[in-house]
């Protein structure tokens, strides 16, 4: 009976709600039957397109402009156009990923339930967008063909109204009565692959879905219903909003993202019947408003989206208070709760600084576990794609340095060297002795449940190239290094093209080649990067003072024609870093570091038997590195002198007594190759012996 009343009352309510939207259609019919050809489409290309966004400084490249041709890069896409992104389409259109499969039974074309997370249409759209990049450069036909099945599948599983969410659809869930559905996170992903499908192809078939399904979310949340007032929930949708706005000059998309910026920290936090009672509070960056905030809370996945999409939003706008507020959080993330790898998200539950619960998240100032950190392989990544929309807004090379350090390290950490397996948490060590966490994996594996990360980490290294450069107000930025060649537009229109040759990051020359530009001067910006301590600029062979230190953009102002040659030497110097002191986990430890690659120590290259925590390392250590090219694909490693503790450790506290020591001649590696050798212990930061 209660059962039968409950349900009663669910269908009054649904209804209800089923009344109201049909009210609001009524008045928005034409809106949401809207097309492409209702609108006035911007034909620029870029991964984001910051062509005519007012506040912008450096503007963003045109997808496929730039090419990574050889060298570290140029293997990383190759493996992932013949590997990571066949592959893990097969994974997502199969049985086991079933990501497809949702869309087809959506569409009345396949039998069956839906699989997988809620979140996992938006995996989809992520693998879509990745093959697209790959399509961009080279160019295969048959990608575009097998996309263009798919988007008519997903077209044919959009209700009328412009809604599209499989997991709800499938499960008979309404729209918008709980946000741990992930609308939001899917509506975004579907806006972006959309966007760049366009952008690369000039095919408006994807676009158009996006733009009727946005519509549907503007009629839902404008005027914000009362009830839906905390609804923003992984909000990728900010970041889709902004670039369908930009696609399509409508400003109702820009309109809609500032809303749901506007919707944060204005409500009472509470557990609430959209809201699932753990997910509240700083846990979703709802404590606070974003312009009073000052630090990063909560999820940490969910916090570098909104953070990105209030920096694309600002791109727009120019609002002070949201760039002063974006400032302060991504100094608190750099200077108190980043990994020296670039990750975030330091533990797997925890508490905030206003004392809410937090779960996969950012915490307190300095609290950096190793073995128990968290580390998203996604909120890694979205670190770099937060930090590549500020370099867009303030034009400061800070934020290329930490794209870098993400690349490198805490990003392509989260897959295999061959490009079949993945990380999803990202620890700065792993022992036999530590209890791993959910999610933790003691091996890359080659389906994670939850498979956000693999998608979003494939199309950022397919779009890494596109990320290489910026464009400046009368010149070219080179944010990031290796062997590339570009052929595009400056600002004004003027024809650059040029090539980039380097063996980086083992090696720290660049030579940058002009094959083609205008007459008049214009600059040429290179990014010095933090980690030199010094560098040496050439043009043609003269030496060139710019005056920028380490850590900035240096300019070269000049008349430039074809033939000349840019030589910059960064100095790859083995370092070992120390933490602030503050951070407790680190105190007395060191980590390596060569250019912007960190290292670790890994099992495999300790003696048989003995434990990562048995290594101790010399402050005196002479530490040499050598490129292997038969080592992990090819990289340069390092060899020092450690030593290795003899005792047993049983128990949780013992005597210090006289201890026995073993010199062994390790070898690190670079940490994003970790594990591609078997299962291993793993630690980045090494207990220091000072003499
Ligand atoms: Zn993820």
């Amino acid at each position: 009976m209660k059962n039968l009343l409950i349900g009663l009352f669910s269908l009054t309510l649904m209804v209800s709600c089923k009344q109201n939207q049909e009210n609001v259609t009524d008045t928005n019919i034409a809106l949401n039957t809207r097309t492409s050809k209702d609108l006035h489409l911007d034909a620029s290309k870029g991964a984001i397109n910051t062509a005519h966004s007012p506040h912008v400084k450096l503007k963003s490249l045109n997808i496929g402009d730039c090419q990574w041709t050889d060298g570290f890069w140029a293997d990383k896409f190759k493996v992932a156009e013949e590997v990571m992104v066949p592959y893990m389409g097969k994974v997502l259109k199969g049985d086991t990923g079933h990501a497809l499969n949702n869309f087809k039974i959506a569409a009345g074309l396949k039998e069956g339930k839906h699989q997988g997370m809620n979140w996992h249409d938006g995996d989809f759209y992520k693998w879509m967008e990745a093959a697209t990049y790959v399509y961009a450069i080279n160019k295969d036909e048959k990608i575009l063909e097998e996309l263009d099945r798919h988007i008519e599948t997903i077209g044919k599983s959009q209700q009328k109204n412009g809604y599209l969410q499989t997991q709800t659809q499938l499960k008979n869930i309404e729209p918008f009565s709980e946000r741990k559905y992930h609308e939001m996170y899917n509506s975004g992903h579907l806006y972006i692959a959309a966007c760049i499908y366009y952008r690369v192809t000039g095919k408006t078939n994807f676009l158009d879905i996006a733009i009727k399904h946005a519509d549907n979310l503007y009629s839902i949340f404008q005027p914000q219903p009362k009830e839906l007032s905390r609804f923003g929930f992984n909000q990728v949708q900010i970041m889709g909003l902004v670039e369908l706005y930009r696609t399509t000059k409508d400003k109702k998309y820009l309109e809609l993202a500032e809303i749901f910026i506007n919707m944060r920290g204005k409500s009472k936090v509470e557990p609430h019947s959209t809201v699932r009672y753990q997910h509240v509070g700083d846990m979703t960056q709802e404590r606070t408003p974003l312009r009073e905030s000052d630090e990063a809370v909560g999820h940490a996945v969910l916090a570098l989206y909104y953070y990105a999409g209030a920096a694309d939003v600002y791109a727009e706008t120019g609002e002070k208070a949201l760039i002063d507020a974006l400032d302060k959080i991504w100094g608190n993330i750099v200077d108190k709760k980043m990994f020296v790898t670039g990750a975030c998200g330091q533990k797997h539950d925890g508490g905030s600084s206003n004392r809410d619960f937090v779960h996969e998240a950012f915490t307190i100032d300095y609290e950096m576990h190793n073995a128990h950190a968290y580390n998203e392989t996604c909120a890694n990544l979205c670190n770099a794609m937060f930090n590549y929309r500020m370099l867009g807004v303030k034009g400061e090379s800070k934020h290329a340095d930490i794209m870098e350090l993400v690349l490198y390290n805490s990003a392509l950490s989260g897959i295999s060297l061959k490009g079949d397996t993945y990380f999803y948490t990202n620890p700065l060590r792993r022992t036999a002795g530590h209890k791993m966490g959910i999610t933790d994996y003691p091996d890359r594996t080659p389906y994670i449940p939850c498979f956000c990360c693999p998608p979003n980490l494939v199309r950022t290294i397919v779009k890494s190239s596109a990320w290489a450069y910026s464009l400046a107000e009368n010149g070219l930025a080179v944010n990031l290094y290796g062997g590339n060649k570009l052929d595009t537009k400056l600002v004004d229109g003027s024809n650059i093209k040029l090539r980039q040759e380097t063996n980086y990051p083992w090696e720290g020359d660049i030579k940058i080649t002009i094959d083609e530009c205008k007459a008049e001067a214009f600059d040429m910006i290179l990014r010095i990067p933090d980690w030199a301590a010094s560098y040496k600029l050439k043009v043609n062979g003269n030496p060139v003072n710019t005056n920028s230190k380490p850590g900035t953009f240096a300019v070269i102002n000049r008349a430039w024609k074809k033939g000349d040659v840019i030589s910059l030497n960064l100095p790859m110097d083995v370092k070992l870093l120390e933490g602030n002191p503050l951070i407790e986990e680190v105190r007395n430890q060191a980590a390596i570091k060569r250019g912007p690659v960190v290292y670790c120590l890994e099992s495999p290259d300790l003696p048989i038997g003995a434990s990562i925590l048995d290594a101790y390392l010399p402050v005196d250590s002479k530490l040499t590195p050598t490129y292997k090219s038969d080592i992990l694909g090819g990289v340069t490693t390092i060899s020092g002198n450690v030593k290795l503790r003899k005792q047993s450790k049983e128990g949780m506290y013992r005597e210090l007594k006289s201890l026995k020591w073993e010199n062994y001649n390790a070898q690190f590696v670079p940490y994003f190759a970790w594990s591609n050798r078997g299962e291993a212990e793993m630690s980045v930061w090494l207990p220091l012996i000072l003499n």
